[in-house]
């Protein structure tokens, strides 16, 4: 880990360049790319653990649960790897749960958030014996609750607040705001709690929030927790229990280029001031959180072979093997991606030239980047990685222009695994009637 800036992570702490091959872990790409071919998804184990070590120390001494939010990186080897280490996770579909149980991961750790569960999905996740639903609107609690009724149950609930606090992110992954679409407003909160007799079928044990994503400053989240914390001092009087836990959610940011997202160990210290023993809490609550970038975003590149090189004026055109479809971010928020060549010598190259690294995807938008300074002599078959493509990557690929998805490789020290094949041409049509 990059040690003068402490803990977090950045593109190149699980990749470096060995014998002048980048490598993930002690795995040069160029052998993935010899018996896997390109594109690529390229992830280190490490990548994964080692911030969900972090983080498991940093709470240390809290009745504690890491939720991985799966949607950020769904690979069943990932899921896995993860569970094994102790973490739990963090769901926003029926389909997710299918995923996580695959995976093996034990119901007393799952949580399933999101504003649009359906009936069917709520009786899948009842019947498995989730953690708690995070509810986001009264239609939703009141369909839960029928749900559950129904099936001679109690749903787990908690709800989530939307505490109108600015997370300073891009518009798109900011959720914690009165005008986003996420979750309940105190006074809606407060008047479920009044009116809890009426539910039979949930059960309230804590309060949730989530306030957006790629956070690079602990702010907002300090005044959030402050009134989450305000909130269920005013519940306190009016529920027949005490609530058990609260749910922090995710969303603290990673570095991509020169960012300066908070560390890891701050991060866990602000939730101890608010939670912790220091905090004085009249009941001591069970923590969650639900990172996803945090754990997955450095831990994996797209491994991509250039195709073309395009000359045109001062700029060139540098066409790769991979697309929009495979890594959507760049197109679909504007982000930014470092991409350096797998061969370190032409890191040093004398002679740059600015280039655009656009994929084969008919649409202006499949651009990865713009203007970027790349040597002049990398041809046809070079190899290049997308760095911090572990999260929402693959995850958020499609079959978009009939490209088949690429494979994904989990790298473990000296070795590597295929955790998921390219698709084929059949897997294509697969389902579609003539
Ligand atoms: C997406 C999401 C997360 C994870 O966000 P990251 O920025 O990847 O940490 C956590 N909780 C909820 C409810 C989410 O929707």
């Amino acid at each position: 880990m990059c040690e003068e800036q402490g803990t977090m992570t950045t593109p190149l702490d699980f990749f470096s360049y060995r014998s002048g091959i980048l490598s993930a872990e002690e795995v040069p790409l160029t052998r993935i790319a010899d018996d896997v071919g390109t594109p690529t998804y390229v992830y280190s184990t490490e990548g994964f653990l080692a911030p969900l070590r972090e983080l498991q120390a940093g709470l240390a001494g809290l009745d504690s649960l890491i939720c991985f939010a799966v949607k950020s990186n769904s690979n069943l080897a990932v899921l896995k790897l993860l569970s094994d280490a102790g973490a739990g996770m963090d769901l926003v579909s029926g389909g997710e749960l299918f995923r996580a149980q695959r995976a093996g991961v034990p119901s007393h750790r799952i949580v399933f958030s999101g504003v649009g569960k359906s009936p069917g999905e709520m009786a899948q996740a009842l019947e498995a014996g989730i953690f708690s639903f995070n509810v986001e609107s009264v239609p939703e609690l009141e369909v839960l609750n029928e749900v559950a009724i129904k099936m001679g149950l109690r749903a787990p609930v908690a709800l989530r607040f939307n505490p109108d606090v600015d997370a300073k992110t891009h518009p798109y992954i900011s959720t914690g705001l009165k005008k986003n679409k996420f979750g309940l407003e105190r006074k809606e909160i407060l008047a479920v709690a009044a009116g809890l007799h009426g539910y039979e079928g949930i059960e309230l044990r804590g309060i949730s929030i989530h306030i957006g994503s790629q956070l690079l400053s602990l702010k907002p989240l300090d005044d959030a927790f402050s009134r989450v914390r305000t909130l269920m001092k005013e519940l306190e009087p009016v529920l027949p229990e005490p609530l058990q836990f609260v749910d922090l959610g995710g969303g603290v940011g990673i570095r991509y280029d020169d960012e300066k997202p908070p560390r890891l160990k701050d991060y866990c210290k602000l939730i101890h001031k608010h939670f912790g023993a220091r905090a004085r809490l009249k009941h001591p609550l069970k923590i969650l959180i639900e990172p996803g970038r945090t754990l997955s975003g450095n831990s994996g590149v797209l491994l991509t072979e250039m195709m073309y090189r395009k000359k045109r004026g001062k700029k060139d055109f540098v066409v790769v093997d991979a697309g929009m479809n495979d890594l959507i971010r760049p197109a679909l928020y504007g982000s930014w991606h470092s991409i350096v060549p797998v061969e370190e010598r032409h890191r040093k190259s004398r002679q740059m030239r600015t280039s655009d690294i656009v994929g084969p995807v008919c649409e202006s938008s499949d651009c990865f980047a713009s203007d970027r300074p790349l040597a002049a002599e990398l041809e046809t078959g070079e190899l290049l990685a997308v760095l911090s493509s572990g999260a929402y990557g693959f995850s958020m690929s499609s079959n978009y222009n009939t490209r088949a998805r690429p494979a994904e490789v989990l790298v473990q020290g000296a070795s590597f695994r295929v955790i998921r094949e390219r698709e084929t041409y059949e897997d294509l049509i697969r389902g579609e009637n003539p």
